[in-house]
């Protein structure tokens, strides 16, 4: 407990369960002093979250679906009632149809291709929006991406898209809110096996296949993810906006198997 961000209140959009990304962001900015507020997505997720959020001391938690502007709305109602200001947010959500997640991208339907960029790309823009007039004194938000938006991962299709589309919208909205000291950032995170990690086909052996090559020889944990967004959101980074931050064991980094990985 550093109390880097005492003092500090935001919003965690995307825990699930204890296996989620955001959850594990949620713990240690907790641990380092910060005050938060979460969101579920509906009654079937709420059992879930609300112990979770009650288990880190938090009083406000609301029922979010990105489909329904109206709940975003409702959300920064909340939250400008109960607080009046906000200093983060955390945007750790996806959707695609996992039919879809598998197979050829040339496949992607244009219903699902609509509804994937909206949940997974443009809510970020919409919830980035609001929220910064909720911070007069300037702020930090951050989502989360993959590396499959650079390069080609099998099977993860149109989140490879969406992902491009949503750091892509990272630097804009860096660009856009930077006079106001609203800093946005972006971490690509290595495979989690998470409910939607599990959404794409074969996510085992991408899962392996990062362990085998990645410079660290092994996945990330929650945990992990949680250390650099914290970072990322305290003053840590005050310098920092538009960035897409890897944390993937450096996995990123490399072009090429090890040779001894090859011959084995
Ligand atoms: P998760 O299933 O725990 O979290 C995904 C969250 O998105 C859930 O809480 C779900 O309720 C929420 N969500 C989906 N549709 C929504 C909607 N319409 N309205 C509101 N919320 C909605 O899985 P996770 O892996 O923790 O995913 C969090 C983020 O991290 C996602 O953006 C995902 O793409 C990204 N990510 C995941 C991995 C991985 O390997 N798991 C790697 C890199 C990035």
């Amino acid at each position: 407990m550093t109390g880097l961000m005492h003092g500090k209140r935001g919003l965690i959009m995307g825990v699930a369960n204890d296996h989620s990304i955001a959850w594990g962001i949620a713990k240690t900015l907790r641990q380092h002093g910060a005050e938060l507020a979460f969101t579920y997505q509906g009654e079937a997720l709420k059992k879930r979250v609300a112990p979770l959020a009650e288990s880190l001391d938090s009083t406000l938690i609301m029922p979010c679906d990105v489909e329904d502007i109206a709940t975003v709305d409702a959300v920064c109602d909340e939250l400008k009632d109960a607080w009046g200001s906000l200093d983060f947010v955390v945007h750790a959500i996806g959707f695609s149809d996992k039919n879809e997640l598998k197979g050829r991208y040339a496949d992607t339907t244009r219903a699902n291709f609509s509804r994937t960029m909206v949940i997974s790309c443009f809510s970020f823009t919409e919830i980035a929006r609001r929220a910064a007039a909720l911070m007069p004194n300037g702020g930090s938000l951050l989502t989360l991406t993959y590396g499959g938006s650079t390069r080609v991962m099998p099977n993860y299709n149109v989140m490879g898209v969406a992902k491009a589309a949503l750091e892509a919208s990272v630097r804009y909205l860096a660009a856009d809110f930077g006079a106001e000291g609203i800093r946005v950032n972006a971490i690509s995170a290595g495979p989690v096996r998470t409910l939607a990690g599990a959404g794409v086909a074969d996510a085992r052996l991408m899962f392996n296949y990062q362990k085998a090559h990645a410079p660290l020889r092994r996945t990330v944990t929650i945990e992990e993810v949680g250390g650099s967004a914290l970072y990322l959101l305290s003053d840590l980074s005050s310098g920092v906006t538009g960035e897409i931050h890897y944390v993937d064991s450096g996995y990123n980094i490399i072009s090429m198997p090890r040779p001894d990985v090859l011959k084995a």
